[in-house]
């Protein structure tokens, strides 16, 4: 029988309240855990490449959140029957300049090549994905199919015609904005700049959809997520986002706006990020240990012994958080 494709956040799986214990450790239900081996399952936002530099870290190995503050490897996808799924080109918004531009796009150049590097080092367990079909194929050989996208389109450098190299690449998916508004739209959690996209963010978005890169308005804002939807010739998909009518976040996307992308053949995966999900009770201890913490690792270069240390220090801080991803990766 034809396997079918669920889309769903392998995150999701640490909030099952229940029941198998796999090797691993994590807890899945029974239920779930079925319906993950029936299906092709893939994650549509994983951080993970941001790991691939660190020195001795390797995505065979199995790790845990709560000694290195990682969330997915290889071991842990088997475990949870995830197929495979979008590894991300995160890069940080940084200066709106020429010198910024070089450098972002050279940071992206550089975390494509370490995803290919990976993919060539495991070729017997990961395989580049570049088309739907590619990911039913690497999945029925049991291997897990990487598609590449960007979080945040910044390594563009403020050109749309930058898409092209980056599609040779492999990039198959793109978010428009970070956390701060940038040369093609607006963020959620920025001011509105360009009430929307701005004009090269149209541009890129054509250029998107001339060439069949999936656009991707996870931290857009509101007004750039309506017009992407609007104005996109292909169904849109949004990453890592959730839904405002559960919980009030600009992060999170209202019902209006979900109900338009689903009409237009859209979806939304959800975030399964604990600030974007309920509401942290305020706790000023907490706050100034954190914000010490954040202070004593600020500018270091991090070995994963540190990595380690400061995983500890911050589970020690916030033991009831499970999602210890860094807030600037999510
Ligand atoms: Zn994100």
């Amino acid at each position: 029988m034809k396997r079918e494709i669920l889309l769903c956040s392998a995150a999701m799986l640490s909030a099952n309240a229940a029941l198998a214990q796999p090797a691993g450790g994590v807890k899945v239900s029974t239920q779930a855990h079925a319906v993950h081996e029936a299906a092709i399952v893939l994650d549509t936002h994983m951080d993970t490449p941001a790991l691939f530099s660190r020195p001795g870290w390797d995505i065979i190995d199995r790790h845990s959140v709560e000694q290195d503050g990682s969330q997915v490897d290889l071991p842990r996808m088997i475990d949870g029957g995830v197929d495979g799924g979008f590894f991300a080109i995160y890069t940080p918004q940084g200066p709106r300049t020429k010198a910024g531009d070089d450098q972002a796009r050279a940071f992206g150049l550089v975390r494509a090549t370490e995803i290919h590097e990976m993919v060539v080092k495991h070729a017997d367990k990961f395989e580049l994905a570049l088309t739907a079909d590619d990911a039913v194929r690497i999945a029925g050989e049991h291997k897990r199919f990487v598609f590449m996208s960007m979080e945040n389109a910044y390594p563009l450098a403020g050109d749309p015609g930058m898409l092209d190299a980056f599609y040779a690449l492999g990039v198959r998916m793109v978010g428009f904005a970070h956390f701060t508004n940038n040369d093609f739209a607006d963020s959620a959690t920025d001011k509105p700049e360009w009430n929307g996209l701005s004009p090269k963010g149209r541009a890129l978005l054509a250029e998107m959809n001339r060439l069949g890169v999936i656009p991707d308005p996870s931290h857009s804002s509101d007004a750039v997520l309506g017009q992407v939807i609007e104005l996109s010739k292909t169904p849109v998909v949004l990453s890592h986002s959730g839904a405002r009518a559960v919980f009030d976040n600009p992060r999170n996307a209202p019902d209006d706006l979900i109900r338009r992308l689903a009409a237009k053949g859209g979806v939304i995966q959800i975030n399964a990020y604990n600030a974007y999900m309920a509401k942290i009770p305020p706790n000023p201890d907490r706050d100034k240990a954190m914000a010490a913490l954040r202070m004593k690792y600020r500018g270091r270069r991090l070995t994963e012994a540190d990595i380690v240390a400061e995983t500890a220090e911050r589970r020690a801080i916030l033991p009831a958080i499970r999602s210890l991803a860094p807030i600037s990766m999510t």
